[in-house]
């Protein structure tokens, strides 16, 4: 069984408590790592560490084109050791294999995106209405970061962090998921070896309680970088909200995905299916929301039942497996609860419903694709995010209907839309209150293309070059060019 160290300014780390968390492959059900059960005193040690690396150079010394090399050096490791980074996520998190390797493509890109950004971080010039002055921007790092992940991602949830951060000249402190930790030690490693200056990238390991809270409470943390639940990202917001801290928050989502009756039907139904079955529906993106004109819907719903049943379950290893098991088993009793909470509330199943048992579900963690009809928006189905293979269905007959069920919800992270018609599209694309709108395609990622949501689905953007934003502090310089009369001088007399 492998063991993991915490990674702190360079080295690998014991944790002080002298405690473990077993690390569960999710498809075997078996512990196949242990990962270190950080404490406050880890967290200290990691932030300083960051702090002094910040503060004393080298890492702050370095010219931005030097830590734009160090971040490409980076991407060039991630894509030597892709296969390695990618067996271990998906022994962490149960992830498909082919799922992980694009994304692990998509995790060096965006480093080499980064650090092409490095050198082209610049300040302003200001034309001043006063003479004999001249006024500009500097942009600075913030400081440093606590990067806070969740499991379903973990180390494409640290990249879109870590690499704007560091570009900016910040350094960083990774708390990854207590469920999925490994690969982003694994990604440490490799930070190190592209010549990272130790104390820019730490990782410190354990529970949200026990080494996250720390993080966040800590004098020396500027920003606060987020992926994870709603509740949990409240939370965080008020104790930040202490320190006035800078904060971004990518939380949950229960996005609709929205078929008109001008649609292709066909393509709408591969996006409609994968945008909520694919990763068994554990994604923020989750298109767990299905409004389809009440003219098509019939014909719809057949085949989005055609294709969800031929959805292969099983080991996420396995390149014909097209969804995995649900990560964690404290996730998988949540996605079974909601089966029952649908039911009472009066949807009418029309797939699945249950856990799926079988030859090759060994690990047990594993729930069929479920479909449900008969929803209305104001139930719990409709408005609570399962973060599971669960669909329910709604139906409207024009496009405000559409808009308004879309918006009635506390969420605003994406919204799938399905027309044929460029107006259409348009119209949809301004009207709904969502960070990412996709038009005939749905789960269309890009570290290139601004992300994150609106109302309780979070706060700022990650991705495209306004990341690094939440990475800088704008300061203002006003100089006198007037050696004799600076202004403001009447003041004095
Ligand atoms: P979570 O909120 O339980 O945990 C996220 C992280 O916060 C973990 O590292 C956890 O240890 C830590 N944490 C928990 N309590 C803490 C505390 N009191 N102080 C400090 N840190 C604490 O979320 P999860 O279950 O890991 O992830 C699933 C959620 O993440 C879903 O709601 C999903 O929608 C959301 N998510 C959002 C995005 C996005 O980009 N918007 C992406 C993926 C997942």
């Amino acid at each position: 069984m492998k063991q993991y160290l915490q990674y702190i300014d360079g080295a690998w780390v014991q944790p002080d408590s002298g405690a473990w968390i077993d690390s569960t492959d999710p498809y075997r059900g078996e512990t196949w790592a242990r990962i270190a059960r950080g404490n406050a005193t880890d967290a200290e040690r990691a932030v300083s560490a960051a702090h002094r690396a910040m503060t004393q150079g080298p890492w702050s010394t370095m010219t931005a084109s030097e830590r734009g090399r160090v971040l490409r050096r980076v991407g060039d490791a991630i894509t030597e050791h892709a296969q390695t980074l990618i067996e271990t996520e998906v022994r962490d998190n149960g992830k498909l294999l082919a799922e992980v390797t694009g994304q692990m493509k998509a995790v060096a890109e965006c480093w080499y995106y980064y650090a092409g950004l490095a050198d082209k971080i610049e300040g302003s010039s200001i034309p001043l209405e006063k003479a004999n002055s001249v006024a500009f921007t500097r942009r600075e790092p913030v400081g440093v970061v606590a990067a806070l992940t969740a499991w379903n991602s973990p180390l494409w949830f640290a990249t879109v962090k870590a690499a704007p951060a560091m570009a900016a000249g910040c350094a960083v402190v990774v708390k990854p998921s207590e469920y999925a930790s490994a690969s982003t030690l694994e990604l440490a490693e490799l930070l190190a070896g592209a010549g990272v200056p130790a104390g820019v990238f730490n990782v410190v390991t354990g529970l949200g309680p026990d080494v996250g809270a720390p993080l966040v409470e800590h004098p020396d943390v500027a920003k606060i970088a987020f992926t994870g639940s709603d509740t949990t990202g409240a939370k965080l917001y008020e104790t930040a909200a202490r320190g006035v801290k800078r904060v971004s928050l990518e939380l949950g989502g229960k996005s609709p995905n929205i078929v008109f009756e001008d649609a292709d039907l066909d393509l709408a139904a591969v996006g409609v299916v994968s945008g909520i079955f694919g990763a068994g529906g554990q994604m923020c993106a989750a298109g767990s929301r299905l409004l389809v004109h009440s003219s098509v819907k019939e014909e719809f719903l057949a085949k989005v039942v055609e294709l969800a049943k031929g959805i292969r379950l099983g080991d996420p290893m396995d390149p014909d497996t097209n969804v995995g098991p649900i990560s964690t088993r404290a996730q998988y009793e949540k996605v079974l609860h909601y089966l029952g909470v649908a039911e009472q509330d009066g949807a009418r199943r029309i797939l699945g419903g249950s856990p799926a048992t079988g030859p090759g579900l060994t690990g047990g963690q594993f729930v069929e694709p479920t479909i449900f009809t008969d929803v209305t928006n104001d139930m719990r189905i409709a408005q609570e995010e399962v973060f599971g293979p669960i669909l329910c269905v709604l139906d409207f007959d024009d496009e405000e209907e559409a808009v308004r069920i879309a918006n009635d919800i506390p969420y605003g992270l994406v919204a799938g839309v399905w027309t044929r018609g460029i107006g259409r599209a348009m119209r949809m694309s301004k009207a709904l209150n969502v960070g990412s709108v996709w038009v005939n395609t749905y789960r269309t990622y890009s570290y290139m293309v601004p992300f994150g949501g609106m109302k309780r689905s979070g706060l700022g953007r990650e991705h495209g070059v306004e990341a690094v934003d939440a990475y800088l502090e704008t300061k203002s310089v006003v100089l006198s060019t007037d050696d004799d009369a600076p202004a403001n001088a009447f003041v004095m007399r």
